[in-house]
């Protein structure tokens, strides 16, 4: 019916297969070893899960030297580089390594390339973990490249032997522009071996970009640091919707950013619970959008194993969920 309020629901979105995992892996442990179960860095970019699992016993640490010696730690989803890893072990720490396996094939890279004395120009954004991790797999070889308009100023030992690779939660559409001008002034730059930007970041712009086209406000759900959350902002932005606006919580919707708005959409980053959305499909069904339309552009099934380590362990308790080597929650 013309004039009526609609929300636009994007799919998929919220939680990827390597967020699960992670966060699965920090319960278990906490289950199995029990409290406290330290933690390096937020296990994902999400205030609320952060939250809700300090308050089951989990405790956020920046560096590995604040946790005391022989304690269990969790390495984030977003990966450490070898110096971390060996600095837990250097302190009798007990590390279970929740490093999204999408991210860990993108370290494999990065050593593969630094073994073969590539330069590997890493785009991604300067003090994200995961780009500190996957540089710290080779220091010596990386040069991080922030943005398209960074290129000019690149230099390079041999132009004829530079690799790219990328964090794997960029825009797709503004890391093929950095490849673009880079490819211009290093012809023989060579291109990962396969997508660095991982399946769920892609699946999400993927999805927001078809709302946004009908969209008067897009409304991401979604932590400040969490890069995925903040690039379906832009990506929404960039793709037609008047106005996009990030939000931890539904709490944070502003009356006025409803003004005049007839049609919203709604989607969530791949480190956001469910129930944050529907928090906002809630309060936003209270304010006269209670027509819901799901635009759906992927089917989503992949999921990881748990971290070696806790499946080991689990498997040593005959824990029935680890046994099926899956991350499922039942
Ligand atoms: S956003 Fe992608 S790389 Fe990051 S945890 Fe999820 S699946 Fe892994």
């Amino acid at each position: 019916m013309l004039g009526q309020k609609r929300v636009l629901l994007a799919a998929p979105r919220g939680y990827c297969a390597g967020v699960d995992r992670a966060v699965i892996a920090v319960e278990k442990a906490l289950e199995h070893y029990g409290a406290p179960v330290y933690v390096r860095k937020q296990i994902v970019h999400n205030i609320h899960v952060v939250t809700e699992l300090e308050k089951k016993g989990a405790i956020f640490v920046d560096e590995v030297d604040e946790v005391p010696e022989g304690s269990h730690i969790v390495f984030s989803a977003h990966g450490v580089s070898p110096a971390v890893v060996n600095a837990a072990s250097d302190r009798g720490l007990l590390a279970i390594d929740a490093t999204c396996p999408l991210v860990t094939k993108v370290h494999r890279e990065a050593v593969r390339f630094a073994r073969d004395d590539f330069e590997i120009l890493l785009i991604g954004h300067e003090g994200h973990e995961e780009v500190e991790g996957t540089a710290g797999e080779a220091p010596d070889h990386v040069t991080l490249v922030g943005s398209p308009d960074e290129v000019a100023n690149i230099e390079v030992r041999d132009p004829e032997k530079v690799v790219w690779l990328s964090q794997t939660t960029l825009s797709v559409d503004e890391t093929m522009e950095t490849v673009r001008r880079l490819r211009e002034r290093f012809p023989q730059l060579q291109d990962p071996p396969s997508d660095d930007i991982c399946y769920a970041t892609q699946n999400r712009q993927v999805a927001i970009k078809k709302v946004a086209t009908d969209a008067d406000l897009v409304i991401v759900v979604g932590s400040a640091n969490s890069s995925n959350s903040v690039r379906l902002v832009e990506v929404a932005l960039e793709y037609g919707a008047k106005a996009a606006y990030r939000v931890d919580y539904s709490s944070e919707i502003r009356q006025e950013w409803l003004d005049g708005v007839q049609t919203v959409g709604v989607t969530s980053g791949a480190s956001v619970p469910e129930e944050l959305v529907r928090e906002v499909l809630q309060d936003l069904a209270d304010a006269g959008y209670g027509t819901v339309d799901e635009v759906k552009t992927a089917e989503e099934d992949l999921m990881f194993s748990l971290p070696k380590e806790l499946r080991k362990d689990l498997a040593g308790n005959r824990d029935e969920r680890a046994l099926g080597g899956r991350a499922t929650r039942d």
